[in-house]
């Protein structure tokens, strides 16, 4: 299979065409594919089901799951809210292991992350399902579908990953919908990405119980973490999940070492109260560093919210302002063509860094993660 027939394959799933088309990545040698030939193609509702580590068992057959703070408690034969947990005779089994029904080689900015291998290609992947019900989910059409409604592929960790190195990826990426609803899956492919030499980044919405994460944590170099909002009310009716975990999911992040930014999607009339990004971007300086990535991105109608207009320029601009003055080194706004609002600057001589518009990215003055004028050190994952 060339890279031609890959992205042929991987231009079946709908969701993801338009991101095929972006990168310009020079393909590299290419992968030696011959004993996976036949069976990287896309079929409908393919699943492996394989047995997660991560629930506790009840009287009568029943099982708690421990992946997420909803906490399912699920007879035999019932499935969690995710969609892609279900207790099997008592076993609860992942339905969403090593079966993607979305690959693409993406910019890494297209996760958003600004400060992570910048102007590289990210294999990147999803697999149906999302613990979260967001109103305004830009991917309903996989996240709130279960494995057997998506096309999918049988992508074992260990084709992903070389398919990552043929083609000059520096990074494998879990994301388009909450990836740790397949952690297993997550886990081997950041064990092999590792291995061989690539970076293992997640977008996720941070709403993941402690010791999953921590698990995690030993295999990923990054993360890209969505700060939804800053109340727990909008968090129950936009999203169905709660503020507090994702906090403190942030925190552990930080614990464990993990490079993280942030990336807020301002709705009109929901979340952007000049108050609350203060009070975001105040506790991310106190709590974690004035240095974390701040992605403030526009709105656009979608899924249930099709009735509001997209968020209007000058309020992302106006919050950006905002968070900037609680002390934020990085604030970026996103989904704009805004030249100045998306580049990276020193905070300390204010040279220009990193230049961006769309998903071109040029690097100006960064070396080896510092300033190229004044040597100041910027916070991020430079390869
Ligand atoms: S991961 Fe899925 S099954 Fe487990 S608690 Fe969360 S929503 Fe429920």
């Amino acid at each position: 299979m060339d890279r031609r027939e890959f992205v042929k394959l991987c231009g079946r799933c709908a969701v993801c065409l338009a991101a095929i088309q972006a990168p310009a990545l020079a393909p590299q040698r290419p992968p030696d594919l011959k004993a996976e030939e036949g069976r990287i193609v896309p079929r409908q509702g393919f699943i492996r089901p394989f047995p997660s580590p991560y629930y506790e068992s009840l009287a009568g057959g029943g099982v708690r799951c421990t992946l997420c703070p909803h906490g399912c408690e699920l007879e035999d034969g019932d499935r969690g809210a995710c969609g892609v947990r279900m207790n099997q005779g008592g076993t609860l089994m992942s339905l969403a292991h090593a079966n993607p029904c979305a690959v693409n080689v993406d910019p890494i900015e297209k996760k958003p992350f600004f400060h992570v291998a910048p102007g590289t290609g990210s294999f990147s992947l999803a697999t149906a399902g999302c613990n979260l019900h967001c109103k305004f989910c830009q991917n309903w059409e996989i996240s709130q579908a279960e494995p057997e409604q998506t096309l999918n592929y049988d992508l074992p960790a260990k084709t992903a990953v070389e398919i990552a190195t043929a083609y000059g990826c520096k990074s494998v990426a879990s994301t388009y919908v909450e990836p740790t609803i397949f952690i297993e899956y997550m886990l081997e492919l950041g064990r092999r990405a590792k291995r061989a030499g690539l970076l293992n980044v997640m977008h996720s919405c941070g709403f993941v119980n402690e010791k999953p994460l921590s698990d995690l944590c030993k295999v990923l170099d990054a993360a890209c973490i969505d700060l939804k909002g800053f109340t727990e009310e909008y968090y129950k009716t936009m999203t169905g999940g709660g503020l507090q975990p994702v906090l403190d999911s942030i925190k552990r992040l930080k614990a464990h070492g993990v490079f993280t930014e942030l990336v807020t999607l301002v709705v009109p009339g929901r979340n952007d109260a000049p108050d609350e990004t203060k009070a975001m971007a105040h506790w991310i300086a106190s709590e974690l560093s004035p240095g974390v990535p701040l992605h403030l991105t526009r709105f656009y109608p979608r899924y249930k919210l099709k009735s509001l207009p997209p968020t209007p320029v000058e309020t992302l601009l106006r919050l950006r302002e905002t968070a900037r003055s609680e002390g934020l080194e990085f604030v970026y706004v996103g989904n704009v063509p805004s030249a100045e609002a998306e580049n990276t600057s020193c905070p300390q001589c204010g040279a220009l860094l990193i230049k961006r518009r769309g998903y071109s990215t040029r690097i100006v003055d960064l070396k080896d993660g510092r300033c190229g004028r004044c040597g100041r050190e910027i916070p991020g994952v430079f390869v």
